[in-house]
């Protein structure tokens, strides 16, 4: 069996899909190193990969250097090679591999692919993006900046990519090869049919929608609580720091037949929040998988891994995007009918009360969101990552 070499960010939405295909790997007899931030560790491990870590810190220090124009961000992502690559060749120091997964944004896999000369398979956690959408996506961010600081983060993204092609060897191409990571094979976490476009992309894109195992983390005791109305708040892991939403959400929904859990993500301090209505269940994190399969709506921040999870549940959504794909993501749920994208800003609470009772009383979006779920399972998850997987080693002669 193959030596599998998994590269990934420091982000549970890019970490969490993969862990159901690591673990079935090595069920079915690969050996996977797993290279990851540290404070993933005992998130992967018990995948059974062997695990090798970055500083988080630093990798975080490279990726926002520069700004945030859409060209910087481009740059950021290089600029973590510094970070990544030396860092995987000393600890694999040695070491034999037969192929490489690498996630779709994080951790400089295509170029350490190329370094190491391995096929590749692109694990994609978002929607997937072809050249020409991409493209249009960076021209559209680029409009929220002046042409002139556009014009300077270009050239100094330019500078930047031949540095490092002198300093590593390698072909970097365009903005895209450096953002999207593309491979020979890339495995997406959702359906064809969320994902935009989705009949446009060749047989190298296997949709295998969301790859979803049992967690452990932040366990939850649902035996007192009435879910019978259960509206479930998160804005995810990253972009959470929200505290008069929060106190906006307390407002919409203190003293009604909701009972709402709340998951402030652990940037954000409880005792901030000062009174919390008695029909709130207010944690750091909260287990997730358990709450949706619970939950009658999600007011959520349009991350894909939430949003993917959320609908495999069938629960309807409200989407509030705070930043990185999220907008994208709540445009196409409010433009497949699966939910609202909604604006934080001007909101009041009365506007979400309603937006909510809007939601949960809407049976085509209810029937919507069965539908998608419905296409999520039928994708086939992790075993189908597994199986294609395989299909591609053997198409490269590999046992
Ligand atoms: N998550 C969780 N409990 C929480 C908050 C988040 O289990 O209280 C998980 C969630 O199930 C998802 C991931 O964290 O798998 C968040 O990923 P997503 O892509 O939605 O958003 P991000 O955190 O990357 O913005």
């Amino acid at each position: 069996m193959a030596r599998v070499l998994l590269i990934n960010g420091g982000s549970e939405g890019h970490i969490n899909p993969t862990l159901g295909v690591v673990q079935e790997l090595i069920r079915r007899g690969e050996e996977v190193v797993y290279f990851v931030a540290e404070q993933f560790r005992d998130r992967v491990e018990p995948t059974g990969a062997k695990v090798i870590t970055f500083d988080e810190g630093k990798f975080l220090e490279a990726f926002l250097a520069g700004g945030r124009t859409p060209w910087a961000r481009v740059g950021g992502l290089l600029r973590t090679a510094d970070i990544v690559i030396p860092s995987v060749l000393e600890q694999t120091k040695g070491e034999r591999f037969d192929y490489i997964i690498h996630d779709s944004m994080f951790g400089c896999g295509r170029l350490l692919a190329q370094i190491l000369d391995l096929p590749a398979i692109n694990s994609c956690t978002s929607f997937a993006f072809q050249q020409n959408s991409f493209d249009r996506l960076q021209d559209r961010l680029s409009h929220h900046f002046p042409a002139d600081v556009n014009e300077r983060a270009q050239q100094e993204y330019h500078q930047l990519v031949s540095t490092m092609e002198a300093k590593y060897n390698v072909q970097i191409g365009s903005a895209y090869e450096v953002f999207c990571n593309p491979a020979p094979m890339t495995i997406v976490y959702t359906s064809k049919r969320f994902q935009p476009d989705g009949e446009s992309f060749d047989e190298t894109y296997k949709f295998v929608g969301p790859s979803i195992v049992p967690r452990t983390q932040g366990q939850f005791d649902f035996s007192a609580m009435d879910t019978e109305h259960l509206i479930y708040i998160s804005l995810g892991t990253v972009f959470n720091q929200a505290v008069d939403f929060y106190k906006l959400c307390f407002a919409a929904f203190a003293e009604t037949k909701y009972t709402v859990i709340l998951s402030v993500g652990r940037q954000t301090q409880i005792a901030e929040l000062e009174d919390i209505p008695a029909n709130f269940i207010v944690r750091d994190y909260v287990p997730q998988l358990e709450v949706l399969q619970r939950a009658k709506l999600f007011i959520t921040h349009g991350g894909m891994n939430s949003t993917s999870e959320g609908l495999y549940y069938g629960v309807p959504l409200i989407v509030f995007p705070q930043s990185a794909d999220q907008p994208v993501v709540a445009r196409r749920v409010a433009e497949i009918g699966a939910g609202t994208h909604l604006k934080q800003e001007g909101l009041t609470a009365g506007e979400l009360r309603e937006a909510a009772e809007r939601v949960l009383m809407d049976a085509s979006i209810r029937k919507v969101c069965v539908e998608l779920g419905d296409s999520f399972r039928a994708a086939g998850g992790y075993h189908r990552a597994v199986e294609e997987i395989f299909a591609y080693k053997r198409s490269l002669g590999m046992k």
